[in-house]
């Protein structure tokens, strides 16, 4: 996507040949306008699945979702990260290692807003290792739900998580795949480029 490739070009900050700052406009600070964007791309993508719902994870995920769901006309429910007063009954969680964080979360989703009539879409602002997207499929699983797809705003490429998905059949869409952070520079993989 070529609005998303130029905007990570020009305010995407390369940390480590790991780790991309995007505070700018999708960590920290949000661009609505690409937001919007990126929700557009994510129905058109998915448009034909049938999706009932989104579903997402706290909290740079909620932005990109909200607008998909407004694409697509249906509901978006972000799993929490932390226990809450108010959301503390009929939970389906799931263990997830963070990447930037280095330290587990249980994850949580009322089964409340899950069924095992949904299709879901789960979107994420980045792919690394792929433990967030297995805990949302985790949690997508017990509620007995479908799962069309994976829509994910920026790939690392050059780390495990996409091919570890897709080696599970599930259909991941990656709006950026970036291969390389080497040199301070952030290189794209060509066939995501439009
Ligand atoms: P994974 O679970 O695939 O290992 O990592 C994905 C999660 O870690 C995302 O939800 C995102 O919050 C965070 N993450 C992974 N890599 C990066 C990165 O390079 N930059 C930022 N800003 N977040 C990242």
């Amino acid at each position: 996507m070529k609005m998303l490739q130029e905007k990570i070009t020009h305010e995407g900050i390369v940390l480590s040949e790991e780790v991309l700052k995007v505070d700018s406009f999708l960590n920290h600070q949000v661009d609505p306008q690409l937001m919007q964007a990126i929700g557009h791309e994510f129905a058109e993508r998915f448009g034909q699945e049938g999706i009932t719902k989104i579903l997402t994870i706290e909290s740079s995920g909620i932005a990109p979702s909200v607008m998909a769901g407004l694409t697509l006309g249906v509901p978006v429910i972000f799993a929490r990260k932390r226990a809450s007063l108010t959301l503390n009954q009929n939970l389906l969680s799931a263990e997830v290692k963070s990447f930037t964080k280095k330290e587990t979360n249980t994850i949580s989703v009322s089964g409340d807003f899950l069924t095992a009539g949904d299709t879901l879409l789960i979107i994420d602002d980045f792919l690394a290792n792929g433990q967030a997207a297995l805990g949302l499929l985790d949690i997508a699983e017990k509620a007995g739900a479908k799962v069309a797809g994976i829509g994910i705003v920026i790939e690392k490429g050059f780390q495990p998580g996409g091919q570890l998905l897709r080696n599970r059949g599930v259909r991941v869409e990656s709006l950026a795949i970036v291969e390389s952070l080497n040199g301070g520079h952030v290189t794209f993989r060509k066939e995501a480029q439009p």
